[in-house]
Order: C-alpha cells, then sequence, then structure tokens
C-alpha cells in the first residue's frame, strides 16, 4: 500500500514538473499511468475491507467504511475529469465492501450493503455533476488559455510586425537619406554639367566670333556690331567704318616669315585695342585688314582724328623678338547714312577709299567718295578689257633709251609697255600693270613683251648695237617658266643674250628666295644681264640684295627729282656703295641737265630720261639711234 502510494506521489511530482515546463504535450502516456495507478491504489484499498471485514468489530467496520467512503467521497472531485475512472474507481472501492456486508449476513449488513451501493450511485451520480463542471471549467480554463496564448501570439506578432515595420522604416529613411544624397549629389553633377556646357557653348560662340591670332572680333561679330550699330543710330546720328589696311605686310611676310608676319598682325591689334572706343567695335576683317566702327557721331572730323591717330600708332616701331619692324597703314572712311545703308555697302566703300588712297601715294587716309565707285568699276571693267587686249594683240611695246653720259653712246633701250583703250584711249602701265599682276595676265602680258623686245632689238643698226632691257614681273619667275621664255624670244629672234637686260623690282627679290635665285643665276650664267629695278624704294638693303645674282641697280626716278634737295646725299651712298659692291649703276628718270649733271659728278654713267629721249615705238628706234649723237648735249661735248 506504502509502496503504490510512494509511486503515486513520485509520478504526481514528475506530472508538476513536466506541465510546468510544457503547455502544450501529448499527455496521453502520462494519464494511462495515472489511470492505472489509481485503479490500482482503489484495488489495494478495497482488498482491505474485503480481506479483513469479517474479523473487525462494529465499531472497526464503521470506520473503515468511513475511510473507504470518504475515499471515494473525495474522488468524486479529485478524478472528476475522467467520469470513467471516478466511476470505477468509486465502484472499486466500494462495491467489494458493500458485497462483503452481504456476505456476512444478517439484516443490518445488508442495509449496510445496500446502502454502500447507494452511496456508489449517488457518488457516481455526483461524480458525473463534478465531471460535467470540471470538463465545463477545464473547457472554459483551455479556452481562456487559448485566449490568453492567441492574445500573447498576437502581442509577439503586433511586436514583431512593429519591429519589423521600424526595420523597415529605418531602412526606409536610410533609402531615403541615401536617394535624398544620390539626388544632391546628381544634382550637383547635373548644375556642374550645365555650368560646363555652357562654359563650352560660351567659349564656343567667342570663339566662332573671334579671330584666334589677334582676340579681336572676327567678320562675323563685326556685322553683327554693324547691325546693331545701325539699329540704334538715331535720326540724324552718323556712324562711321574704318577699313584699315596695312603698307607692304606682305613683303614683311615674305622676308621675315610667316610667324613674323603673325607678331606684327597681333602687336597692331593691341594698339587698335588701346585707342578710344568699345573694343567689340574693333575687328580682324581678314589678312592684314582690320576695321573700327565709330558711333554717334555728327560728320566725318572724329572719325578721321582716329584714323590719323590709329596709324600714328600702328607706325610705332613693332619689336618682333629682338628686330624693329615699322609698318605703315593706309584707311579708307565710310559713313552711315551717307555712303550706304547695310554693313556690305559700307564696308565696301570704306575698302575702296582704302584702296583708292594706297593708289594715290602721300595720301593714306581717305574718306568714301562716290565718284570712287565709278572708279573702281571701271577699273574692274579695264581689267576684262586688258585680258581680251592681250589675246588680241591690241598692246604695244616702246623704248626709251639708257645712255651713256660720259661717251654719249646708248647702251640699252628699256622695253615698256602701252595699252591704248579704245574708249578710255591710253591706260598707264602703272595702273593695268597692277591689274594684270593680280588677275595673272602678267604672265602672258610678259611672254608677250619678251618677244617684242628681241624682235625690235634685232633691227637695231650699229656695230655694236644696243641690248634692249625688259621689265620682269615678280610672278612671272615665280609662277611663270621665265628661263624658257627668255631663251625662246633669243633663239626666235637670233639675239645675242649679253643684248637682254631684264630690269626685275626688289618685291621680286623679296619673294620666294629659294625660286627666284636660281632662276636669275642660270639667265645670268647664259648671258643676259640683271637690274634692280626702282632701287631705293623698297628694302633698299644692299646686304640682303648681296645674294642675288645683280650686274646693275637702277636709282629709282623719286631720288633724281630730288638731287637738288635732301636726296643728293642719299644718290651719294647708294652710287658709293654699289660701286663699291661691283654693280654697274643707271639713273632714271632724268628730265634736266642739272640732274644729269650731278647725277654724272657722283659717277653715275648711265642715264635714262626725258632729257634723252621719251619712249618711243620701236619703228622710231632706228631712225633715233642713227641721229643720236652725243654732241646733242652740250656738256657731253665738252667732256
Ligand atoms: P619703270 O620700269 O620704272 O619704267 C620707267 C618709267 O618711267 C616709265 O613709265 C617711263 O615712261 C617713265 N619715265 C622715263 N623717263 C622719265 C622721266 O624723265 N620723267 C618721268 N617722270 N618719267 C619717266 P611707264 O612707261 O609709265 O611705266 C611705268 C611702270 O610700269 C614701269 O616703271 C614699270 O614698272 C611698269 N612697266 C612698264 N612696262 C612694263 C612691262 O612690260 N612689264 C612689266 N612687268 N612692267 C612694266
Ligand atoms: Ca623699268
Ligand atoms: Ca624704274
Amino acid at each position: 500500500m506504502q509502496a503504490a502510494l510512494s509511486a503515486r506521489a513520485l509520478q504526481l511530482g514528475y506530472w508538476h514538473r513536466v506541465t510546468s515546463r510544457l503547455a502544450v504535450r501529448d499527455s496521453r502516456r502520462e494519464i494511462r499511468t495515472f489511470t492505472i495507478g489509481a485503479l490500482l491504489t482503489a484495488m489495494i484499498w478495497s482488498v482491505y475491507p474485503v480481506a479483513f471485514l469479517p474479523g473487525l468489530s462494529p465499531d472497526e467496520r464503521a470506520v473503515m467504511t468511513a475511510i473507504i467512503t470518504g475515499i471515494a467521497g473525495g474522488s468524486t472531485t479529485v478524478l472528476a475529469p475522467s467520469l470513467l475512472l471516478a466511476v470505477a474507481y468509486q465502484g472499486i472501492l466500494l462495491l467489494p465492501v458493500a458485497l462483503g456486508f452481504f456476505a456476512l449476513g444478517g439484516q443490518e449488513n445488508a442495509v449496510l450493503g445496500i446502502l454502500g451501493i447507494v452511496c456508489f450511485l449517488t457518488l457516481s451520480v455526483s461524480a458525473r455533476i463534478a465531471h460535467l463542471a470540471a470538463i465545463q471549467s477545464l473547457r472554459l480554463n483551455l479556452a481562456n488559455r487559448r485566449l490568453m496564448d492567441d492574445r500573447e501570439r498576437e502581442h509577439q506578432r503586433t511586436a514583431t510586425a512593429n519591429e519589423q515595420l521600424r526595420a523597415l522604416q529605418k531602412a526606409l529613411e536610410e533609402a531615403n537619406t541615401d536617394l535624398e544624397h544620390k539626388v544632391t549629389d546628381r544634382t550637383e553633377k547635373l548644375l556642374n554639367e550645365i555650368r560646363e556646357r555652357q562654359h563650352y557653348e560660351q567659349e564656343l560662340s567667342r570663339l566662332a566670333s573671334t579671330d584666334p591670332l589677334t582676340g579681336l572680333g572676327n567678320r562675323a561679330s563685326l556685322i553683327q556690331r554693324i547691325h546693331g550699330a545701325l539699329a540704334g543710330a538715331g535720326a540724324g546720328s552718323r556712324l562711321a567704318i574704318l577699313f584699315i589696311d596695312l603698307d607692304d605686310f606682305k613683303e614683311v611676310n615674305d622676308v621675315r616669315g610667316h610667324h613674323a608676319g603673325d607678331l606684327v598682325l597681333a602687336a597692331v591689334a593691341s594698339r587698335l585695342l588701346d585707342c578710344p572706343g568699345q573694343p567689340e567695335d574693333l575687328a580682324r576683317w581678314g589678312g592684314d585688314e582690320f576695321v573700327v566702327v565709330l558711333r554717334d557721331l555728327d560728320g566725318p572730323g572724329r572719325a578721321l582724328e582716329l584714323a590719323a591717330l590709329l596709324r600714328a600708332r600702328i607706325a610705332e616701331p613693332i619689336d618682333i623678338g629682338g628686330e624693329t619692324v615699322r609698318i605703315d597703314a593706309t584707311i579708307g572712311i565710310s559713313l552711315y547714312p551717307d555712303h550706304g545703308d547695310g554693313h556690305d555697302t559700307l564696308i565696301r566703300a570704306a575698302d575702296l577709299a582704302m584702296y583708292a588712297a594706297k593708289q594715290q601715294r602721300g595720301q593714306r587716309v581717305r574718306l568714301f567718295d562716290p565718284l570712287l565707285a565709278e572708279q573702281v568699276a571701271k577699273g574692274h571693267f579695264l581689267g576684262q578689257c586688258l585680258s581680251q587686249a592681250i589675246a588680241d594683240r591690241k598692246l604695244t611695246a616702246v623704248f626709251q633709251p639708257i645712255v651713256s653720259v660720259t661717251h654719249g653712246h646708248c647702251l640699252a633701250l628699256e622695253a615698256l609697255v602701252r595699252w591704248n583703250h579704245p574708249e578710255h584711249g591710253p591706260v598707264p602701265p602703272s595702273e593695268f600693270i597692277p591689274m594684270a599682276e593680280r588677275s595673272g595676265d602678267i604672265l602672258a602680258l610678259g611672254r608677250w613683251m619678251l618677244m617684242e623686245a628681241c624682235r625690235a632689238a634685232v633691227q637695231w643698226p650699229g656695230e655694236a648695237p644696243p641690248a634692249v632691257s625688259v621689265n620682269v614681273s615678280a610672278t612671272q619667275i615665280i609662277e611663270g617658266r621665265l628661263v624658257e621664255d627668255v631663251l625662246q624670244a633669243l633663239e626666235q629672234f637670233a639675239l645675242p643674250p649679253h643684248r637682254l637686260h631684264l630690269e626685275l623690282t626688289e618685291t621680286a627679290f623679296a619673294g620666294d628666295n629659294e625660286r627666284v635665285a636660281p632662276v636669275l643665276a642660270e639667265l645670268r650664267g647664259r648671258g643676259v644681264r640683271i637690274s634692280l629695278d626702282d632701287f631705293g624704294t623698297g628694302f633698299s638693303s644692299l646686304a640682303y640684295l648681296r645674294r642675288f645674282p645683280i650686274d646693275t641697280i637702277k636709282i629709282d626716278k623719286s631720288f633724281v627729282g630730288g638731287m637738288e634737295a635732301e636726296s643728293e646725299s642719299i644718290v651719294r651712298a647708294i652710287v658709293s656703295m654699289a660701286h663699291a659692291l661691283g654693280y654697274d649703276v643707271v639713273a632714271e628718270g632724268v628730265e634736266v641737265e642739272s640732274q644729269m649733271e650731278a647725277l654724272r659728278a657722283l659717277g653715275v654713267e648711265h642715264q635714262q630720261g626725258f632729257l634723252f629721249a621719251r619712249p618711243m615705238p620701236a619703228g622710231q628706234v632706228a631712225a633715233w639711234l642713227e641721229e643720236w649723237s652725243p654732241v646733242s648735249l652740250p656738256s657731253i661735248s665738252r667732256s
């Protein structure tokens, strides 16, 4: 009995531990163990009265019955959850005792036996009621627990959800901040890109409107400026366009190289920028041409003043890498609205005025004059006529003697071209030769003159007939085939080479050295003599000219004209230098005896000019040579 109770106590303890640890578990094994334990306990208890009932006193029986009944009664509530177990438990406890009482016999015992059965029935009923109540309570409990569990789970879910929500929110905030940073970065980058693009665009438009060499505005920007100025010009207000062209800039380029030319252009540009007015109204028109726009004028006065000022500034010495260059400029001026109402007419008018000023030596600033347009139109017309005249052989050659003022003989005759236009009359070579040089007609003209000169020269009488001196343009050397042309002319007319002289101006030497020098050397090697024409008007650098094969220097007529005045010392210097270097000297443009005398006194033996003879047609030369005698010049006859 005690062992059974101990086992059950242990089981109870175990049960409590298990249930406290796990909320829900499969407890069928424990229930089975408990049921067996309970039933065993009941059986042990029931053995007791059945075995010992007959030997007990009535009092002992009463006590025992009370205990058994008490235990059975107690089980009503204790075993209430399992109705079957409770009824079985009570039955095992009570029914053997009741049967024991019946077995004792006697009415009293039978009553007790019946009471025992009644008691069992009553307890069974109460066990059922207790069972129902217990089940109800358990169910409630269970429901309650489930509710609690649900709540707990819900709570936990909410907590987890909240946590997740918070994490999400945090992630969202982080993503947001990240995004904001990215947006800020991107915006910054975009702004930078926009700024950069704007900068490039500005730079591009600046470049598109700027001349890269001088930094001044270019043609396009100038045209825009003029448009703006014209639109803003009020009634009665005038505008001036100054067209500036550097003089002999080509020579700077040819002689000193393009880099030096660039330096000169840049220096001129910076000087122009220093002058008053808006720098935007200043532009490089092209090559060595610059244009200035002057606004708000009431007449040409201020424009003429500024032109003079600009010329003076440009004329100041320019230092290019240690060397000093001086450059002059010619400026043409046009006025709005007097000479045009658009940028093109105004610029053309100023350009024309500049061109006209260049034609007239001495005048370097010129205001446009409507007559100029006519002249230029005529020039254009003449240019076309000239090509035709060359093709139609309508030009003629005249010859002017070069004589020796010591021995009286005629050394040579210079061949000079003449053009008599059917409508305009005689056109001076100074007008049409530059035209022919620009158009390229000079090649045909020069070739034709060589032929005419040789054709004429072979007709000249005498034992030692004079030579013929032919003017040759630089273009003929550089672009033409001068050697071939000369040889052909000499051969065709069987003229000995020493009877042909070629006259070249300094610009021919200033040009393409590498091509000019060998051509001259070849011709000279064949016996043709070379003269340097118009000496003193160009570079006049004898040291420079030393590099070229030259026989004669022709002193320009401008010096001869001034012989009585300051030119004398210049001529003296030229002559002594030329003689020292072994050159022959010819003076041209000798018109009066005093000039001839003065030149002769300086040692200039060969002279040319109206004093001796005017240029004459080929047909008159022979007669002139026959007639010409040194005696016709008193001073020569004296010598
Ligand atoms: P140039 O070669 O210096 O020719 C001399 C010029 O001076 C000629 O003018 C001549 O008529 C002129 N002259 C001669 N003596 C006197 C004088 O005593 N006083 C004055 N005031 N002038 C005098 P032209 O014939 O009008 O020729 C002008 C220029 O045209 C020439 O200057 C020459 O550079 C050029 N030229 C003439 N014919 C030809 C040619 O066939 N070919 C080339 N390339 N140029 C030519
Ligand atoms: Ca000449
Ligand atoms: Ca000359």
